[in-house]
């Protein structure tokens, strides 16, 4: 959804301010060494775990988890992209490296700032496609989306992404150095900000890029790296059932599921995949997700006006998600140009979510951030129907 973001300032803030592009150019050495990744078979260890990367040290280099562990450290933990920087490495090692495996990632081309201080970093891939990732300040928290996948081809009728044929799926390397380059841009930025939050919600379905997606998170959560703790992190889907069980028991991450609609011709029409994977196989899953103590899945409710906006949609909704562990999000639709829905009023949305509320569920209402921006990926601004 992220890429019907409207993009409001071109110009670059002056120095010291949200998006001054002062190093935000790749060092031409990592940058020529990314775009040179784009012909390599060489192995990606940055899209190794920890636990990969020890066993590659030993099986291809004959060292130590220790050294490992400092490759590592180098590349996650301080966003290390040419092996050159690596200085507690003997020099031989750092040769060795070279010219025996590469550092993924992606290389930065421009941040948009937006009136309200939402970035949106545009980022290529080594062969030459374009995502994003946005950054949303909500309160005291900044909250990150990131992509994992160029296109989507999940199809839903709403979705900007959708429009555009899966290019290809992200490598883990891709997906955390949206991070690493997030935090790049708040560092430069010398406001002290940082990303409190972390949300798998721009473009791409992330249980289509599974390995990859929940390589990315062992990765963002490991205490040699980011240490980024499992409930600050959330991924959001579709509603691809088969991957569901095994990607809650691979990470503990919090889990946002795209309902969008109330009665399976509705979601069919919305979600291709429901055709397949219909309610009932749905919420049976949703039932049997192997949920940590405390815990709520998520459930995002795209609202299209007199689509699926209204209150006999609404008492389906509290129907179906009886007795689930949940929370409900209400998304007021983002349009972008030739969209065939519209959002709905905000009084809608209000009748709809208190009917929830009424009815014992806790709800909030996921605004773009200000009329003037179009839709971002991942925005909790806290407008709370009540309170959690
Ligand atoms: N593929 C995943 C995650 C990316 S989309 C998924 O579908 O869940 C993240 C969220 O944005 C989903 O809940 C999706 O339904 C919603 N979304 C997509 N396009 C939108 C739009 N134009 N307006 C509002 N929400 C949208
Ligand atoms: Fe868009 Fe998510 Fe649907 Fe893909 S699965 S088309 S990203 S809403």
């Amino acid at each position: 959804m992220s890429s019907a973001f409207t993009i409001l300032s071109n110009q670059p803030s002056p120095p010291g301010q949200p998006g001054h592009p002062a190093d935000l150019a790749e060092p031409s050495a990592a940058a020529s060494a990314i775009l040179k990744a784009a012909t390599s078979t060489l192995p990606d260890l940055k899209s190794m775990t920890r636990v990969e990367l020890a066993t590659w040290v030993k099986g291809s280099l004959g060292e130590s988890t220790f050294r490992a562990n400092q490759i590592f450290r180098w590349l996650h933990g301080r966003g290390a992209r040419d092996f050159a920087t690596m200085t507690d490495l003997s020099k031989p090692l750092r040769e060795k490296l070279e010219s025996v495996a590469r550092i993924g990632g992606l290389v930065l081309e421009d941040v948009k700032v937006a009136r309200d201080g939402t970035r949106k970093l545009l980022l290529k891939t080594s062969q030459g496609d374009r995502i994003e990732s946005v950054i949303i300040p909500m309160d005291d928290r900044l909250t990150q989306c990131v992509s994992s996948q160029v296109g989507c081809k999940i199809g839903c009728d709403f979705c900007l992404t959708a429009r555009m044929p899966l290019r290809r799926n992200l490598a883990a390397s891709e997906i955390a150095d949206q991070v690493y380059w997030a935090n790049k841009v708040l560092e430069d930025a010398g406001q002290g900000e940082r990303l409190s939050n972390l949300v798998y919600m721009g473009m791409g379905e992330p249980l289509d890029n599974f390995d990859q997606v929940v390589g990315s998170l062992k990765i963002l959560m490991d205490d040699h790296g980011q240490n980024m703790g499992s409930r600050r992190i959330t991924v959001s889907t579709s509603g691809v059932v088969p991957k569901l069980e095994r990607f809650g028991k691979e990470v503990p991450v919090n889990l946002a599921i795209s309902l969008n609609a109330s009665h399976d011709e509705q979601r069919s029409a919305l979600i291709p995949i429901n055709k397949v994977w219909n309610l009932e196989k749905l919420m049976a899953a949703l039932h049997a997700y192997p949920l940590a103590p405390r815990r709520r899945i998520t459930v995002e409710y795209v609202m299209l006006k007199g689509f699926n906006d209204s209150l006999e949609d609404a008492s389906r909704v509290a129907r179906l998600l009886r007795g689930l562990r949940c929370k409900v999000n209400l998304i007021p639709f983002n349009p972008w140009p030739g969209s065939k829905y519209e959002r709905p009023t905000g009084e809608n949305v209000d009748r709809f979510g208190q009917f929830l509320v009424d009815r014992g569920y806790t709800v909030t209402v996921r605004y773009s951030k200000g009329d003037d921006i179009g839709a971002a990926c991942g925005q909790l601004d806290g407008n709370q129907v009540a309170p959690e």
